[in-house]
């Protein structure tokens, strides 16, 4: 009640102020610039890999990867939360970090060779963290555009690793090598088909990662 007594109201017409934004207007950039002040991201850290071919989710989630900021054991442990099982649950030998999980454990290797023979780029590339990952994509010689198609095919390999770790955590259920790559193609497929950039591209060709006269 009181502060409804010490309410002092203003004339003109009544409109929404956001608080955290220096002239009170919302905007997505700003509620993100928050979100990085509150993780502790500074400008220098800010996500240099966003891409709009794929959904935001994606981006927002490699990015926090980058940053050992999922919810793998090994953070949760650190951060005080009981965790019944420390080690990582498909390979049973290390311990859960973020690099081990989407890069070095056996079957995430696994993967990536899988993808890497499907982009046709050389098998002797093997990553330690998803960071090391994205830079190895950048510095490719190639056209931008391949690179940029190349760097969400990356993205989407993480994404699909954490998401067959958390089926196989919360639901019990273990996705094959074969069924986690088939769903990169065909998420990549949808994404990049229904954001513009690649609408000629047709299935037989994208499973052969045949668009060299497709990118430009
Ligand atoms: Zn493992």
């Amino acid at each position: 009640m009181s502060y409804v007594t010490s309410a002092k109201f203003k004339v003109g017409e009544d409109r929404w102020v956001w608080n955290a934004a220096d002239r009170g207007e919302f905007s997505v950039e700003n509620v993100r610039k928050q979100i990085n002040k509150q993780d502790g991201v500074g400008i220098e850290e800010e996500w240099k890999h966003w891409k709009h071919w794929v959904p935001p989710k994606i981006n927002y989630f490699t990015w926090r990867t980058t940053l050992d900021k999922i919810p793998v054991k090994q953070e949760l442990i650190r951060r005080g939360i009981p965790v019944s099982y420390p080690l990582c649950s498909r390979c049973e030998v290390r311990e859960e970090s973020a690099g081990h999980l989407i890069c070095e454990c056996t079957m995430s290797k696994s993967i990536w060779r899988y993808v890497l023979v499907w982009l046709k780029l050389p098998l002797s590339n093997e990553f330690r963290s998803c960071n090391e990952a994205l830079e190895f994509v950048k510095g490719l010689t190639g056209s931008e555009e391949w690179k940029k198609v190349l760097n969400v095919v990356f993205q989407t390999t993480m994404w699909n690793i954490w998401k067959s770790r958390n089926e196989k955590e919360f639901d019990g259920y273990t996705h094959t090598e074969n069924n986690i790559v088939e769903a990169i193609m065909s998420d990549n497929f949808i994404w990049l088909k229904s954001r513009l950039k690649l609408q000629d591209i047709v299935w037989e060709r994208w499973v052969d990662f045949n668009i060299r006269d497709i990118v430009r």
